[in-house]
């Protein structure tokens, strides 16, 4: 099949968060059973500042380079949208014109297609940034024989990010008010991207068998659940898989000793490398609790920030990597301070950071209030740290009392419970490594998960 991939961010071209890893990702291993796929993103300023891989021009207004054994990967430049430090957003918030920048994009897409004669069977998009696509695909380009055999995918990574805008905004879509209406764009007086995305691709999925159905009711539906309620007979959920080319604790030299299902012994000297890298006192018997997150509610920020100063009393260590929301910012800056002995504190985006987080602590802490998939918690499982999660969307559906810690109910008391035992069950060392081997063992290829892609896809021609 032909497939071409739209995107608002793919490792290792640029990344805010788990879409980059999957759309990185997904295509190696479709590539590896047989099919031809590129790929489709904005030509970022962090893209063009990349040594490797080697950025080539195409044409004006398009960059190129190749992944995978010979998967091309096309940049849309625009320096006026896309030459900036950030990709969706600056210190102050969200840039004011992201639905000029991200309908340039999607146009942009779909006229390199025709010119490069890509003639997709599937056009699989991921998120609002490229929800348009769909939308274009069944409106405005709904005569084009270009177009007319293909079938649209459109992934939800997190229903929580919807690109809403004023009404008044329409025209930089290039859409007709005729898409302005309840059962299309229209979402309370204003346009919602994600919505056009649901409503006009043939096929919906989520990252996670638990999500998709969570996603359908009111608590996690954040307002989408009536038009996916509608479209239940299309909507599917395929948990994400991990690139373990990237995510191998014996292969990793991002880690200051490696170390493998058969030899655990390396692991011991990662955390040694964290504590002294963290400040943190060199002790091998005290549990270190690691994360790696976005610093938001919906990763449990919330009962984290209120619970902290019980956690940060027990006899424990905790290195947290992350940057997000100032508020949480600024409570985490207060607790280092009073507490500059157990938390350590990274208020940044850092890849190397992040691989000595995962191998070197002994607990993965991923409390998340609603998760569609989550990396986090399946990384660790490889890296042989435990982790502890709440039970919801991907975590549910990837963690359980045989590799990990998990509470069901949400609020800092089950939270500081769980931790607590967690720390007691640390110090009973021959258990807590079988749990460690156990976790190893758990497989989450994208071999597997990109033919879950592939019978979708099937399904969607069928259509
Ligand atoms: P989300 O996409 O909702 O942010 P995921 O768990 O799906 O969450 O994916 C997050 C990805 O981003 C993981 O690969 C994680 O390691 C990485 N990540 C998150 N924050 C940071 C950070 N501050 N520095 C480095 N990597 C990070």
């Amino acid at each position: 099949m032909k497939i071409v991939m739209v995107a608002s961010e793919v490792i290792p071209f640029a990344k805010t968060g788990g879409l980059a890893d999957v759309v990185g990702a997904l295509p190696l291993a479709l590539e590896k059973h047989g099919q031809d796929v590129i790929i489709i993103m904005p030509g970022y300023k962090a893209v063009h500042n990349l040594k490797t891989p080697v950025i080539k021009n195409f044409q004006e207004g398009v960059s190129y380079s190749t992944i995978g054994k010979n998967i091309r990967v096309y940049f849309i430049d625009n320096d006026k949208y896309f030459n900036r430090d950030g990709l969706y957003s600056e210190k102050t918030g969200d840039y004011t014109d992201n639905l000029e920048r991200f309908s340039y994009f999607c146009k942009k897409a779909l006229e390199l297609l025709k010119t490069i004669k890509f003639k997709p069977d599937i056009v699989h998009c991921h998120d609002w940034q490229s929800a348009l696509v769909p939308v274009y695909l069944k409106t405005t380009l709904a005569e084009e024989p270009f177009f007319k055999d293909n079938r649209t995918i459109f992934t939800i990574h997190n229903i929580g990010y919807q690109g809403l805008f004023a009404k008044e905004e329409l025209f930089k879509t290039g859409l007709d008010w005729g898409v302005f209406n309840s059962e299309m764009l229209e979402y309370y007086n204003k346009i919602n991207i994600l919505k056009g995305g649901i409503v006009f691709s043939d096929i919906i999925n989520t990252v996670s068998d638990t999500y998709s159905k969570e996603i359908q009711t009111k608590e996690f539906g954040f307002g989408m659940e009536g038009i996916l309620n509608k479209r239940k007979e299309d909507l599917y959920g395929i948990i994400n898989g991990l690139d373990y080319a990237i995510w191998d604790p014996s292969t990793d030299n991002n880690i200051a000793k490696n170390f493998s299902i058969k030899d655990l012994s390396g692991k011991n000297a990662a955390k040694v490398d964290l504590q002294k890298l963290c400040k943190l006192p060199v002790k091998i018997s005290v549990p270190l609790f690691g994360i790696v997150s976005r610093l938001a509610q919906q990763k449990g920020f919330d009962i984290l920030a209120e619970g902290l100063d019980a956690i940060c009393k027990m006899d424990l260590q905790m290195v947290i990597l992350g940057t997000g929301d100032q508020k949480y910012h600024d409570i985490l800056e207060a607790m280092v301070k009073k507490y500059p002995k157990v938390i350590s504190l990274h208020l940044k985006f850092d890849d190397t950071l992040a691989h000595k987080i995962y191998a070197g602590s002994d607990i993965f802490l991923m409390p998340s209030r609603y998760e569609p998939c989550g990396l986090g918690q399946m990384i660790s499982l490889r890296y042989a740290t435990v982790p502890l999660v709440f039970k919801t969307g991907g975590l549910a559906d990837t963690v359980n009392d045989k590799n990990g810690y998990v509470f069901d109910k949400y609020s800092k008391d089950e939270l500081i419970k769980t931790i607590k035992k967690t720390v007691k069950d640390f110090k009973a060392k021959k258990s807590w490594q079988e749990l460690m081997l156990r976790g190893m063992k758990y497989n989450f290829s994208w071999s597997a998960q990109s033919q879950k892609y592939i019978q979708l896809y099937e399904k969607a021609k069928a259509k």
